[in-house]
């Protein structure tokens, strides 16, 4: 079995496997790069392992004049940075101590010890830098299948590191078969782990969850994680229950998470899952107005033209209503709106009296779809 694609044959990243390779050590691409090329998914990041230690790596990597920084080292991880690209490059290693979160790690040389601290058969899958791909486990056929199974034990699995439980979710949303549901086993094995969620950082579940509700097509693994209590365990209040309306009204456009987010309900998510600044910003106004009555010329014009759908898509789905007429142009022509008139326009009134009468001017112009212009806004206000 080959695995190819553009992304193995870089120079850069080829010259990474040469600076192990050349010097007697193995360099075998890992996880989400070979998973996803085998799929014909598209390749975000390039992992690579080796039994190296991670000075050496460090030290032949410098030696072919690349840049190395040593991003986790702690765990056996140094980025090599070759070509403008950025690869990890890990050292093969088993965990032999794990508290649920943090694994003490010793090296070895055996890419089936490596394997088999993994997660998931699919990410235990390896490649040559020639492309040759190396299954220690099985992971082949479940990837054939597409089904997300744990490696070993399930349920050792997850109490070696609870993220493991929404990496099922998010992977199974990713490239599970939708037809075939979850893996019996490693379900319930999360339904029986979920107290330790609340082990795990808000960041880690952040990013996770982030990942999660990017996939196309989520629903398929947040409606089970919403009947096993995972989901109420890290977003309380938390219903998919308009999930699956908001996917189809969205039709072809891309994944948001935040859209996805805001339909889903919950409360303080904001904290829960670490949003930054901006996000909780837009979140916030995004659930306010699902609830109001602005129409789609107003939310472009207020909320700008990405909010605004996520706010017509989302209150549509919740009141299981169809998409209002012409929508999508509103948006724009709202979102593309300046108000004609200025406070200089309005020479004489003073103070507050000036707000009040441009809100009131305003009103008229968004009821007018934006068509009245500065002369006939100001004529008879
Ligand atoms: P993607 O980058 O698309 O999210 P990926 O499979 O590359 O997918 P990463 O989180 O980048 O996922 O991790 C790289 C690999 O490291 C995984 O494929 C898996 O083999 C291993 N891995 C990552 N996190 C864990 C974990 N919590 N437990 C066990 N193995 C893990
Ligand atoms: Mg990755």
């Amino acid at each position: 079995m080959r695995v190819d694609g553009a992304w193995r044959r870089r120079a850069g990243t080829q010259a990474v496997c040469a600076a192990l390779t050349v010097a007697g050590y193995r360099a075998l691409f890992v996880g989400g790069c070979v998973r996803n090329a085998l799929l014909g998914a598209e390749v975000a990041d390039v992992d690579i392992a080796t039994d190296a230690l991670p000075e050496t790596v460090t030290e032949l990597a410098e030696k072919a004049g690349l840049k190395v920084v040593p991003t986790g080292i702690d765990h056996g991880t140094v980025t090599v940075v070759s070509g403008g690209i950025p690869h990890e490059v890990t050292t093969f290693r088993h965990d032999i101590d794990t508290d649920g979160r943090h694994a003490t790690v010793s090296y070895t040389t055996d890419p089936a010890e490596d394997a088999a601290r993994r997660d998931f058969t699919m990410n235990a899958l390896y490649a040559t830098p020639e492309g040759e791909v190396i299954d220690p486990l099985g992971g082949l056929d479940d990837l054939r299948a597409r089904r997300v199974r744990f490696v070993g034990c399930a349920e050792e699995r997850i109490r070696e590191d609870y993220l493991r439980i929404l990496r099922f979710f998010r992977f199974h949303a990713w490239y599970g078969d939708p037809s075939e549901g979850l893996d019996p086993e490693g379900l319930a094995a999360c339904a029986e782990n979920l107290d330790g969620l609340a082990r795990l950082s808000k960041e880690r579940i952040g990013a996770e969850m982030r990942k999660l509700l990017s996939a196309p097509d989520p629903a398929t693994a947040v409606g089970p994680m919403h009947v096993i209590g995972v989901l109420s365990a890290i977003l309380p209040g938390a219903d998919p229950l308009a999930l699956g309306p908001l996917l189809h009204l969205e039709g072809d456009r891309p994944p948001r998470f935040l859209r996805r987010l805001a339909v889903l309900g919950g409360r303080e998510e904001a904290d829960a899952l670490r949003l930054s600044r901006v996000e909780s910003r837009d979140l916030g106004r995004v659930r306010d107005e699902i609830g109001g009555t602005a129409g789609a010329g107003e939310l472009g014009y207020r909320l700008g033209a990405t909010l605004a759908e996520d706010v017509i898509l989302c209150r549509a789905a919740l009141l299981e209503s169809p998409l209002p007429g012409g929508w999508r142009s509103d948006i724009a022509r709202g979102a593309a709106a300046v108000l004609p008139v200025r406070a200089a326009d309005l020479p004489d009134l003073q103070g507050p009296e000036i707000g009040a009468a441009l809100r009131r001017i305003e009103a008229r112009w968004i009821a007018s779809g934006f068509t009245l212009d500065r002369d006939a806004l100001l004529g008879d206000g």
